[in-house]
């Protein structure tokens, strides 16, 4: 275990420093990973961020991306960098499983591990826990860390703050969830001051698409989308073939959900896709509706109330009715 006296005695030193987040990583798992990065680097540590497979273009501007290392593509590298490392930070995730093989290396490696995470429920690897559920993204826990654990508000210059912006733009839906508090506009407003782009960075993000994603979305809305009125409910399902037929990449999925979503009457919406090697269900809702708690117990997922994820080993098509067929015992919270 770690206390902060020790923590911090240990960061007085170069160490060899492993940062790790989720498989598939999001806007707020590189955001955060990048901003914990572009921090530690001021410090002489050798750094290296490892996420456990590939995340899409539009995350791939940051700075220190051109460092980061991906484990899928230079596992043996990444696997010596987890093996030697002193410390390891897990950020955005807190059970192993979700860094998939990655997972075992991890806790068998002797570094000091640090979790800095947002969701429900951590499993128990961690020597240094700084965790909070009502943060709105994982890098709104890494300023807290930098500046309230590590004392060290100066060190966020303009690149640790582009990236934490990043992550809390894209965790809290751009400033719209209801965990944005007047504190994550505390937090922005800071590193807004401390050089982030902001205008840039929603560019970045949100108007950097591809055609091919563009039409996708078109024929998803179009050809995919199912309303069942009688759930408040809405479902995008997505076949392999659709995925092939507009060369659809990593990341070019993401977002597409909260269209269903932002219907007036929607209080549910899914996204399902048949990828490879299993279907994939993202789900987000408004208000109290528990997304979360559906994929946790009917599709080995997990998540946050208003947005969650899943998947399943059976067919397209079963995954749809079985999703059909569990709106049925939630029907008074969806048309409450
Ligand atoms: P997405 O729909 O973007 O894949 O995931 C939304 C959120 O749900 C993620 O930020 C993550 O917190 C959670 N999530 C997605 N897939 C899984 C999963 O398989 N397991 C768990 N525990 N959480 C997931
Ligand atoms: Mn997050």
């Amino acid at each position: 275990m770690l206390d902060i006296t020790l923590l911090n005695n240990l960061l007085a030193q170069p160490k060899k420093i492993v940062i790790t987040t989720h498989h598939k990583p999001d806007g707020d798992a590189m955001g955060s990973s990048l901003g914990l990065y572009n921090y530690l680097i001021q410090q002489g540590h050798h750094t290296k961020v490892i996420t456990p497979t590939d995340y899409p273009d539009f995350l791939s501007w940051m700075p220190g991306d051109q460092e980061v290392v991906i484990f899928t593509e230079q596992t043996s590298v990444a696997s010596i960098l987890i093996a030697e490392a002193d410390l390891i930070f897990c950020l955005d995730f807190n059970n192993l499983s979700r860094i998939n093989e990655m997972g075992e290396l991890v806790r068998a490696a002797n570094a000091y591990k640090i979790m800095i995470d947002h969701h429900l429920e951590p499993e128990d690897f961690d020597d240094f826990r700084h965790w909070d559920i009502n943060a709105c993204a994982a890098a709104q826990l890494v300023y807290t860390f930098i500046v309230d654990v590590l004392n060290n508000k100066k060190l966020i210059n303009k690149d640790v703050a582009t990236c934490l912006y990043t992550g809390i733009m894209t965790d809290s839906a751009s400033f719209r969830l209801p965990n944005t508090t007047s504190n994550v506009h505390r937090v922005i407003a800071d590193l807004i001051d401390a050089g982030a782009p902001n205008s840039r960075i929603h560019e970045l993000v949100y108007s950097s698409a591809s055609e091919n994603r563009l039409r996708f979305l078109g024929h998803c809305l179009t050809n995919c989308l199912e309303i069942l009125p009688e759930f408040n409910t809405a479902i995008i399902t997505v076949t392999k073939h659709d995925l092939q037929k507009y060369d659809v990449n990593t990341g070019d999925t993401e977002g597409i959900v909260n269209y269903a979503l932002s219907i007036a009457s929607i209080r549910l919406a899914a996204f399902i896709v048949e990828r490879s090697d299993k279907v994939k269900l993202s789900l987000r809702s408004k208000g109290d509706f528990p997304a979360n708690e559906i994929c946790k117990l009917y599709f080995s997922g997990g998540g946050h109330r208003n947005a969650a994820g899943g998947q399943s080993s059976a067919g397209l098509q079963e995954v749809v009715n079985q999703f059909k067929l569990i709106l049925t015992e939630y029907k008074k919270l969806l048309i409450q």
